[in-house]
């Protein structure tokens, strides 16, 4: 092996939390793989102390994209690069931009691209990945043979190696991608002003247990005062109470926060499959029977009018 790349994640100047755990997944795979360096590619600029830095990084490289990255004419300057910097392994957690470069750079390099990796290790001949399957229901191991690959990390993935320093001292650089006639990005704007979901570390999901779309003013209030992003079920946006892109589960945005507090939601299995990489699930319902139970490690029965008021003054009070 020769060199790594990490691809991360910034949302206005931070790093999410899933590219923070990558960068420390890295720099141990680095240590104990035998990597020279690792280069660090993302969307935006960052300062070099928040790339919780391992000696191993070396620089970073901030791709600029001026318009649609559809086609090889626009990318090549990132392909240059990659090739230029001796570039083996990939790693990145998925998003719909990251899969689109990395589907490119694994056509053009012929390297293979293993995706929903939840843990990835050294094997003899090769490296074995674990990834997950039917929507979470099931675990795969595949094996790569060969030195080359690239990954991508499931959100949910989780991370057992030392955290970096930060000690090191990054070179900051830019590629920036070609420019295309035919296609022109006219404008980019978060959907909401307020945290996006996918990234959130809390997430406040409500269900069709709060019977009007009124209702939601306390779980929007909950969920501004934990610093929560919030989502829904899918009959609930079906029934236009909230947008679609707060619809989460097997048709819809998968998350994987650190809490996930589930509110008037029963758990049927195309919800769970959206939101089982949460690494703590609280849930309130006024059903004891309901299913989320059963996948919840904390439960409150009662009811959400009743519940979420008392939950928000007790916070409010801290
Ligand atoms: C192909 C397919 C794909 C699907 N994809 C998705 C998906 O991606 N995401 C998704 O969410 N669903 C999906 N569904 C729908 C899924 O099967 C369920 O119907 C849906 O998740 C139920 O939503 P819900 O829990 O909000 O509503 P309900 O099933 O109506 O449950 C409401 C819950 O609220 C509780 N409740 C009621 N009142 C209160 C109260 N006052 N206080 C506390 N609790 C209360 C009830 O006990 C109940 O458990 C899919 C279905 C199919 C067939």
């Amino acid at each position: 092996m020769k060199n790594l790349a990490v691809f991360i994640d910034i949302k206005n100047g931070q790093l999410a939390d899933s590219s923070k755990r990558l960068l420390d997944f890295a720099g141990d795979w680095a240590g104990t793989n035998g990597a020279e360096a690792i280069y660090v590619y993302g969307f935006d600029h960052i300062s070099s102390d928040q790339l919780n830095s391992h000696s191993f990084i070396k620089q970073y490289i901030h791709i600029k994209i001026p318009g649609l990255v559809n086609h090889g004419q626009i990318m090549s300057p990132l392909l240059d690069d990659v090739k230029q910097k001796g570039i083996s392994q990939i790693l990145y957690v998925k998003s719909l931009l990251t899969d689109t470069i990395a589907s490119f750079l694994a056509k053009s390099l012929s390297v293979p691209v293993v995706s929903n990796v939840l843990k990835l290790q050294k094997v003899s001949d090769g490296y074995q990945f674990t990834k997950s399957i039917f929507s979470g229901k099931a675990l795969l191991t595949t094996q790569v043979n060969g030195d080359s690959f690239i990954a991508a990390f499931s959100k949910a993935f989780s991370v057992d190696v030392p955290q970096g320093t930060g000690s090191s001292s990054i070179s900051q650089a830019e590629v920036s991608l070609g420019t295309d006639s035919q296609n022109k990005l006219i404008e980019n704007y978060p959907l909401t002003g307020s945290i996006p979901l996918p990234d959130a570390a809390i997430v406040v999901g409500a269900g069709r247990g709060f019977k009007d779309p009124s209702n939601w003013g306390i779980v929007e209030d909950l969920a501004k005062e934990l610093g929560a992003a919030t989502a829904c079920s899918k009959p609930v946006s079906d029934l236009n109470w909230r947008p679609h892109h707060e619809h989460v589960g097997q048709t819809g945005v998968k998350i994987a926060p650190k809490l996930y507090l589930a509110c008037g939601i029963s758990g049927a299995i195309q919800h769970l499959a959206g939101v089982n990489g949460s690494r703590k699930i609280v849930v309130i319902n006024n059903d004891p029977e309901a299913p989320f139970f059963k996948h919840a490690d904390y439960g409150i029965v009662g009811d959400v009018f009743d519940v979420l008021p008392r939950l928000l003054n007790k916070l409010k009070s801290h």
